[in-house]
């Protein structure tokens, strides 16, 4: 259906209601479970940068250098590089020796040949161009009632969407890691440990949210298509 020539998708939309919801409660329980475990100090005194080394090396991994990132919680593990950026390695707080155990999980992944992250890796320009490209596409296509152009937007939002779901398992996986490496190496004691889990489960609430907003998006354009 077709309102002022824009596909008119109704009260269906209503379904992105709870995903939103989602979204905005896993952004504040990340800052939130983050900002309270930032000013907790682990009890050995280690920091994120030795806890990410000492993970590394007792998995034998030797050619991943630690850098600092530029960002505050813009810590990563760049696959391409070989690099892991901490955006505090010197940082002793329970919150930073967990997301830096987190980013040592994928940097193990990536030494152990773990596929979902090589295919993550593997459809990162696609997925890229895809979200850039979606919207524009999608409004001329809808502006000049030019279909092909529609079928290119959707095709392109498509990309987005299935790095979106890719990512999880990544995501819970890097994390198990984290956990079983801090567990295993005794880097940090079981309070600690519990505070490290809680502060990981906020952070893959947040990609569990940004797959289930993409996804239904993607089902809204698809069923608007439709009719
Ligand atoms: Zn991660």
């Amino acid at each position: 259906m077709y309102f002022w020539g824009i596909p008119f998708i109704g009260p269906s939309i209503l379904i992105l209601i709870p995903a939103l919801l989602l979204a905005g409660y896993a952004q504040f329980k990340v800052r939130s479970t983050y900002g309270r475990y930032e000013r907790v100090r682990t009890a050995d005194g280690i920091s994120a940068g030795s806890a990410a080394e000492r993970i590394l090396a007792a998995e034998g991994i030797s050619d991943v250098r630690i850098e600092r990132a530029k960002r505050r919680l813009s810590d990563h593990y760049d696959p391409r590089a070989r690099v892991l950026r901490l955006s505090n390695p010197g940082s002793v707080s329970v919150a930073a020796v967990g997301v830096a155990a987190h980013e040592a999980g994928h940097a193990i992944q990536h030494a152990r040949g773990y596929r979902p992250l090589a295919l993550r890796t593997s459809i990162v320009p696609v997925a890229t161009l895809g979200s850039q490209l979606a919207l524009p596409l999608l409004i001329l296509g809808i502006l000049f009632r030019f279909e092909p152009l529609i079928s290119v937007g959707i095709l392109a939002f498509s990309a987005a969407v299935l790095f979106t779901l890719i990512t999880l398992p990544v995501e819970f996986n890097a994390s198990r890691r984290a956990v079983a490496a801090l567990r295993s190496g005794a880097l940090v004691n079981t309070e600690e440990l519990g505070a490290v889990r809680e502060v990981l489960f906020a952070a893959a609430l947040t990609y569990v949210a940004a797959a289930a907003v993409a996804a239904l998006q993607l089902l809204l354009l698809l069923t608007a298509r439709r009719r």
